[in-house]
């Protein structure tokens, strides 16, 4: 049953990652053969035999072409598996409360990683994503407090990206939590904005900076007009409540044009660069500023 259902899960990333209206597990769209694999058991492991990395993918300011910062994203690298999608392995680390201890190695992995950057990317900012389990806990706060103190890094350099979903999972501790949070000088990034079913009422005193346009929009916002519809509605909603704009999944040029002509504020997405390790990260910033 339970390797049933992981495949069931499995599909379903995919079909939401496709523009078909199904999708069949096979081992192609796993990336590998997940059956015989105990994800949980595998995850443990993996903090500890350091099998897990962070990525960064580029964040660019629409109106002044300036890099704007970038979001870490998490990389597992199995053994005999190779690369294991996050997409598969997060919501099996929500289930399995795993998703504290992976959320606590990517914020400090991040602050670390920061450390490292040259003195000229100092200005730039890292997104990291928090999952609603981790928002709820109530010692998330303090964690972060100690983690930053740690590293001597300075609040307003992260940004915390939380998925719509997350946030009407549970709205007033969540606004609580975030609240304390954007208090103490974190950015505050609503993800996957438009999927989630928000009320309009909770605007009024949103603890947020931007909002993040869910991909599924921006995919295809040059050949339908109703999702570019959208995407220009999100843009005209969050700068009425003077909050930024972030669109993702950008996969051409026609559509990073028609984002930037549109007022959108920052651009994600293979169209700039996929997500990369530190290394080709600090690289990538060096030469684009030299361009
Ligand atoms: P997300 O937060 O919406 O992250 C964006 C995903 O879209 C990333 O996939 C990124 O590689 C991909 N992407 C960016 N630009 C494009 C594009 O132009 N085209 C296409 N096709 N895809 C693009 P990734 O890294 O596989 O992450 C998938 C999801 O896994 C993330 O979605 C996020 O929900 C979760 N995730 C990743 N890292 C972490 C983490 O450290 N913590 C938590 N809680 N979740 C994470
Ligand atoms: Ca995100
Ligand atoms: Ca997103």
């Amino acid at each position: 049953v339970t390797s049933l259902i992981k495949a069931a899960e499995i599909a379903l990333v995919d079909a939401r990652n496709n523009p078909r209206l199904f999708s069949i597990y096979s081992e192609e769209i796993a990336g590998t053969d997940l059956y015989s694999l105990d994800i949980e058991t595998e995850l443990d492991k993996a903090v500890d035999n350091d099998e897990l990395s962070l990525y960064f993918q580029p964040q660019i300011n629409l109106s002044t072409g300036q890099i704007y910062g970038a979001e870490a994203l998490i990389r597992w690298r199995h053994p005999d598996k190779g690369f294991i999608r996050p997409d598969i392995f997060i919501p099996i680390a929500e289930h399995s409360g795993q998703i504290h201890k992976l959320t606590w190695w990517t914020l400090n992995t991040a602050l670390r990683l920061i450390k490292e950057w040259p003195g000229s990317h100092s200005h730039l900012k890292v997104a990291i994503n928090i999952s609603a389990k981790v928002l709820k806990d109530l010692s998330f706060v303090d964690s972060v407090r100690s983690a930053l103190k740690f590293w001597n890094v300075s609040s307003n350099r992260l940004t915390l990206e939380i998925t719509e979903s997350a946030l009407m999972e549970d709205l007033t501790t969540s606004f609580i939590t975030l609240e304390e949070l954007k208090a103490m000088g974190f950015g505050i990034s609503i993800d996957d904005f438009g999927t989630g079913y928000s009320s309009m009422a909770y605007f009024k005193n949103i603890p947020a900076i931007e909002l993040k346009i869910d991909q599924s929009f921006v995919f295809y916002m040059m050949e339908n007009p109703m999702d570019k519809h959208i995407v220009t509605t999100i843009i005209g909603l969050a700068h009425g409540f003077n909050l930024n704009v972030v669109a993702e999944g950008i996969e051409n040029e026609r559509t990073f044009d028609t984002l930037k002509q549109l007022g959108c504020d920052i651009a994600q997405g293979f169209h700039i660069a996929r997500p990369m390790p530190q290394t080709e990260f600090v690289n990538w910033v060096n030469q684009y500023n030299e361009t």
